[in-house]
């Protein structure tokens, strides 16, 4: 077993027993890392790849059910464990992971909002309610509009065209989808009665019928700063109807957190100018600053022209 396995292991582990030692009973594992438990572990080439040590120490992202049991608490508890430490690499803040509550708060809202009846035509022809994705300790987070058809399939967002685009926007930053966080203003996909494929922004009721939820997740989450892609994004969490073309590219606060309006990846890939696509890397390029992230002179020269 490698330093690096054993080293995740040690602080799973850790993670874990902390969790029990205040009365956690059960924890909430994604259906394909139970899966990925049972088999064997592969060797690859990959095997010889150490991620930072620091990054490493991070405990599993949990995502959806099912419950796993954990067996009753022995009368002599652990010493308190103190939560792992992590950095992202590319974001030089150190996190503290999830305190047990923070991660038991969230599960508890993940489930909560997957049993959401209050838009009960969304509710009927939803496929999932698509909560949202990452990590619930990063200091950057993303919103975007609603689930489309893929997402709803998918039960995540941001995993159809306009998805991809936005993971090559996160990349480019140096980062991955792991590393941050990515929600909607709606959880469930509008639907489109006598459609049979198509998609529609958010109906205002709608809006403010989910958008606590979102809320909440902020609240839990805090980020040091927000992208919120799109007209619908920008208005749903700031009340405002200036205009995604105004305030692009101006920072803007949302309860305290810096906010950076920026266009919809979907916007994008309708208009390929490279100015839009510039105007966009902009806008991120504020927020790696805000966020003191490294960036190259390649970064910066992304989609100038020659
Ligand atoms: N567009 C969004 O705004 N959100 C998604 O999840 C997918 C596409």
């Amino acid at each position: 077993m490698s330093d690096g396995y054993r080293q995740l292991l040690d602080a799973t582990i850790s993670h874990l027993e902390g969790l029990k030692s205040r009365g956690v009973r059960h924890v909430a594992v994604a259906p394909e890392t139970l899966r990925a438990l049972t088999l064997p572990p592969k060797k690859s080439p990959a095997a010889n790849f150490q991620p930072p040590i620091s990054k490493m120490a991070a405990p599993p992202t949990i995502k959806t059910e099912p419950i796993i049991s954990m067996p009753p608490k022995k009368s002599a508890a652990p010493a308190p464990v103190a939560p792992p430490k992590a950095t992202i690499p590319n974001l030089k803040i150190e996190i503290v992971s999830s305190s047990p509550e923070k991660a038991a708060a969230f599960t508890a809202l993940r489930e909560k909002v997957l049993a959401c009846v209050k838009c009960p035509h969304l509710a009927s022809s939803r496929k999932s309610v698509v909560f949202g994705v990452g990590n619930i300790d990063s200091p950057l987070m993303f919103v975007g509009e609603a689930p489309g058809a893929d997402e709803d399939e998918q039960g995540e967002p941001f995993v159809g065209r306009a998805g991809q685009l936005l993971t090559k926007i996160i990349q480019a930053a140096g980062l991955s989808r792991a590393d941050v966080y990515i929600a909607n203003i709606l959880k469930c996909r509008p639907d489109t009665p006598g459609q049979s494929a198509g998609n529609r922004p958010p109906t205002p009721e709608e809006r403010a019928t989910c958008i606590p939820y979102l809320q909440e997740q902020i609240d839990l989450i805090k980020p040091k700063a927000i992208v919120a892609l799109g007209a619908t994004a920008v208005d749903g969490l700031l009340g405002k109807t200036l205009g995604i073309t105004k305030l692009r590219g101006n920072w803007q606060t949302y309860r305290g957190i810096p906010l950076m309006p920026t266009y919809h990846p979907a916007y994008l890939l309708r208009n390929q100018a490279m100015s839009e696509k510039r105007k966009v890397w902009e806008d991120i390029l504020k927020v790696m600053e805000k966020l003191e992230m490294p960036i190259s002179e390649k970064q910066r020269n992304f989609f100038l022209k020659a």
